[in-house]
């Protein structure tokens, strides 16, 4: 045991398995990777160590043009095959992913900075079960919506953020090309890699040239390809700010749009709730990927009588978490994703004490790995409804505590926020459970549990958390036509 922490000191638990990254990628377009015609290329960091990871090619107009191009020759064939001809190719890559799983997980870690154990046990297995899962719709889409004709949407843009690479490309792409739709994808900057190499696995499965189509870049790729007129359905994930702007551009254009967004979603922790098990789903809920996470339980409302309790158990427990090198089995907590992001969630750590918040940090004590970039997690006491870190998205290990008398005030509480993307709710009663759950306005409340997942349960959020819902038989509406039987798509 380390003199200095509480914490069990283990030794260095390094993931040694080889995945190879080449030193530059290009596009990958109707089947192949290729050079940005113009030439453009960006760097992608290693966020643990803060060094140049490769270097991918930036897409530009006319490349943007010719993935559009490549996914619309396709499309009509793509939705010609018999739908259990699609399913198996979904199931392939499902079991290619799993194949190699362990080389994703390297990868995944490497690129986005997230702790060995999160991406090899949470983002490759439940990116492969999106694949499976909707292998399994694929011939059964007349049967998901009785009565009515299900056909593709046509051409499919979509745009992913940093925070869960792979397994945002998997929510995206599965239910798109179960429905018969081809797609453009286009990965954040600073996480390419696991897209790229997913596109390596549709040319290992033999999809067909054209149905799936990479483009990396920066926000100018994103915003040609969205603004692309060869596009019928614009599928994005991100922050509310590019969504809004994403939202004005598709307007009259006649495209689909569905926007997964940000969020800052509430624990409501009741007197009479399991304090251990309630501390321990605070913990998951907002330090779980270095609280990179969507739905993050960033704000927690914690009943006035047991509040004092509360805390001092979350103090405990967050001196037990490790903080450090990405590629440790032991880490719990790895390295934020870029230099910018950390300098968001500083920012924020700042602006908390200034407006007259008290900021704990915690974690394992001792230093962390040089050049990379890290946050121990902190959280706020004496926060005020009105304050930014009470209001707005920090996307980092930051919890704001607050308090509620009754679980009148805690609904009132919780639901004063421009989002509505998750909530957890800790109590014994099961009566109390379901009428705070009803009353909490949020696409996904848990109750005594907090981010949990399943590709068969759909996922969304209100107000400016977004709209449309991804995951299980409400996810391949988005990607459908649906019209009665005889009359014209
Ligand atoms: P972001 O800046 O909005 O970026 C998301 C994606 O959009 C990236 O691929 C980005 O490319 C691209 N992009 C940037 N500007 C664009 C533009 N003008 N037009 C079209 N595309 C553009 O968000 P982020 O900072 O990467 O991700 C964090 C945010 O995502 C958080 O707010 C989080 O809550 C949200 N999120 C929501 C969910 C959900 O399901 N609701 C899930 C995950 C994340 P570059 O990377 O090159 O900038
Ligand atoms: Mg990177």
């Amino acid at each position: 045991m380390s003199s200095s922490s509480t914490t069990w000191d283990y030794a260095p638990a390094p993931e040694s398995a080889p995945a190879e990254i080449a030193e530059a990628y290009g596009l990958f377009i109707d089947g192949e990777f290729i050079e940005a015609l113009d030439g453009g290329s960006m760097d992608s960091i290693e966020p643990g160590t803060g060094q140049l990871l490769t270097r991918f090619a930036v897409a530009g107009q006319a490349d943007v043009d010719a993935a559009v191009a490549a996914a619309t020759r396709a499309q009509p064939a793509w939705a010609a095959l018999p739908a259990r001809e699609r399913g198996k190719y979904l199931y392939r890559i499902a079991r290619r992913l799993q194949e190699r799983a362990r080389e994703f997980a390297i990868l995944e870690t490497r690129d986005g900075g997230k702790p060995i154990k999160e991406s090899r046990d949470v983002d490759i297995p439940e990116a492969a079960k999106h694949f499976f899962y909707y292998a399994g719709w694929a011939d059964k889409l007349d049967y998901a919506f009785p009565g009515r004709r299900a056909q593709p949407v046509g051409v499919c843009a979509q745009i992913i953020p940093w925070n869960f690479p792979l397994l945002m490309a998997a929510w995206k792409l599965a239910p798109a090309l179960a429905c018969g739709n081809t797609v453009v994808l286009k990965p954040a900057e600073t996480t390419p890699l696991t897209a790229l190499r997913l596109a390596e696995v549709c040319q290992e499965v033999g999809l067909p040239q054209g149905v799936v189509n990479v483009l990396t870049g920066a926000g100018e790729t994103g915003a040609a390809l969205a603004a692309h007129p060869g596009v019928q359905k614009l599928a994005f994930t991100g922050s509310t700010e590019v969504g809004k702007k994403l939202a004005e551009g598709v307007a009259g254009s006649g495209k689909r749009l569905t926007l997964e967004l940000g969020g800052k979603s509430p624990h409501i922790i009741c007197e009479d709730a399991s304090l251990d098990q309630a501390v321990e789903g605070i913990v998951q809920g907002i330090f779980f990927n270095q609280g990179h996470v969507c739905c993050a339980g960033s704000r927690l409302l914690v009943q006035e009588s047991v509040q004092d309790e509360v805390v001092e158990k979350l103090a405990w427990r967050m001196q037990q978490i490790r903080v450090g090198d990405p590629l440790d089995k032991n880490t719990d907590l790895g390295a934020i994703n870029s230099a910018g992001q950390l300098e968001t969630i500083q920012r924020y750590l700042a602006l908390g004490q200034e407006e007259g918040a008290t900021l704990h940090e915690s974690g394992q004590f001792g230093t962390l790995p040089e050049g990379g970039y890290y946050q121990r997690p902190c959280y706020f006491e004496n926060v005020q409804p009105a304050h930014s870190i009470a209001r707005e998205e920090i996307f980092g290990p930051v919890l704001s505590v607050m308090s509620f008398r009754t679980p009148e005030e805690a609904i009132q509480r919780a639901n004063d926020t421009p989002y509505g993307l998750a909530a957890g709710i800790w109590t014994d009663k099961g009566s109390k459970m379901f009428e705070l759950a009803s009353r909490v306005r949020a696409g996904v409340v848990w109750c005594n549990t907090y981010n949990r997942f399943d590709a068969s349960s759909p996922f969304g959020g209100y107000q400016q958390s977004g709209f449309g819902r991804e995951g299980g038989r409400h996810g391949l509406k988005p990607y459908l036509k649906l019209t009665s039987w005889g009359a014209e798509g």
